[in-house]
């Protein structure tokens, strides 16, 4: 590893989005053609210089998936969410691109659209790949796709709206073992069964009350513990 790549910061690449990892002839030959050519234009003519390795995330041939924050009001009272990815927009040229960007729209969420930054997963294996031992990896149509860590595959399960179904690491276990409910999707220990019912209904909800997703029920969330055995640490 080089310092440089310590400096960059990892994010997910270009084909996040698209249904089962399966670019279409047309988005590649748009990434191929277009894209360096808007890059081109938005450096020569704007003097805007896309950080590396920030691609949108098209999803057909000039449309992609950007990133906004998103603020939710009610009662009065605002609540920023974070950044959430947008549906398709229309992006076919790079004055359509700025004109996002300039709206303070991300290609990626956390990342500004100007700083340089390293994709997340690679598909080559070289030597030292981190990725080479991953145990997070899951069968796609272009062979498989693997993720550096358990938060990345989470990530992953997020945005796509599906649940996990790999084994949790060991530190995830151990979380979940202290829970009574746990939401391994979003990472979110819950105390009580009402605290995960609230959770579980701000997902399941319509928006502008709740997110409209799928979402694993309370009783998936339950936390199953196996049988206690006598031991000696404290119990409740
Ligand atoms: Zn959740």
């Amino acid at each position: 590893m080089t310092t440089k790549a310590l400096e960059t910061i990892s994010v997910d690449p270009w084909d996040f989005f698209l249904e089962d990892d399966l670019a279409t002839e047309h988005v590649e030959r748009f990434r191929e053609q277009e894209w360096p050519q808007m890059l081109k234009e938005l450096k020569h003519d704007y003097s805007y210089s896309i950080g590396e390795g920030q691609e949108p995330h098209w999803v057909t041939p000039g449309t992609a998936v950007l990133y906004h924050e998103v603020i939710n009001i009610s009662y009065g009272k605002e609540e920023n969410t974070g950044w959430h990815p947008t549906n398709p927009l229309p992006i076919g040229n790079a004055v359509q691109l700025l004109n996002y960007l300039k709206k303070g729209f991300r290609l990626r969420a956390n990342v500004d659209a100007l700083v340089n930054v390293e994709l997340s997963e690679t598909a080559d294996s070289a030597e030292g790949d981190p990725y080479e031992d991953t145990p997070y990896v899951i069968p796609t149509a272009k062979g498989q796709r693997k993720f550096i860590n358990w938060d990345a595959y989470r990530n992953y399960c997020m945005h796509r709206g599906v649940a996990p179904t790999l084994e949790p690491p060991k530190e995830i276990l151990d979380k979940m073992a202290n829970s009574e409910y746990y939401c391994l999707l979003h990472d979110h220990v819950f105390k009580s069964e009402r605290a995960a019912k609230q959770h579980y209904s701000y997902y399941v909800a319509r928006p502008p009350r709740g997110r409209g997703m799928r979402h694993a029920t309370v009783e998936q969330m339950k936390v199953v513990k196996p049988k206690p055995k006598k031991t000696t640490t404290k119990s409740e």
